[in-house]
């Protein structure tokens, strides 16, 4: 059974697609939690942090040079924004796809939650 984003990925369902390349595709969160709240997620199905593999190195590195290229599209790169990867359920993860948070456009508090 595919992933919710993998269906995002496969068009089935919609998206305010804003990035893509061969890896990684980026989105708007659904339910945006800053001004600037977007979910940049390997294409290949990943469920979390816990899964990966050396394997997992490239296409990881990619997303996040990805999320810093979107961050700066987005007008948010001088102002700071974080980038967050929830991991499981103590991290707070709904869905089992891992996928970065790309958050910006106000002051973020520290610690989250
Ligand atoms: P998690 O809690 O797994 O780290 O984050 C999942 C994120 O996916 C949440 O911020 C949630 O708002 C977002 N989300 C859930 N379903 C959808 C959807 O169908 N479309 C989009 N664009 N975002 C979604």
């Amino acid at each position: 059974m595919p992933s919710l984003f993998t269906k995002i990925v496969q068009r089935e369902i919609p998206a305010d697609i804003v990035y893509e390349d061969d890896d990684c595709l980026a989105f708007r969160d659904i339910a945006p939690k800053a001004p600037i709240h977007i979910l940049v997620i390997p294409k290949r199905e990943i469920v979390s942090l816990a899964d990966l593999t050396e394997e997992d190195e490239a296409v990881m590195g990619r997303c996040v040079v990805a999320a810093s290229k979107i961050a700066a599209s987005e007008g948010i790169s001088e102002g700071g924004y974080r980038l967050i990867v929830n991991c499981g359920d103590d991290g707070g993860q709904e869905v089992p796809h891992i996928h970065f948070h790309l958050m910006g456009g106000r002051k973020l508090t520290w610690p989250p939650g």
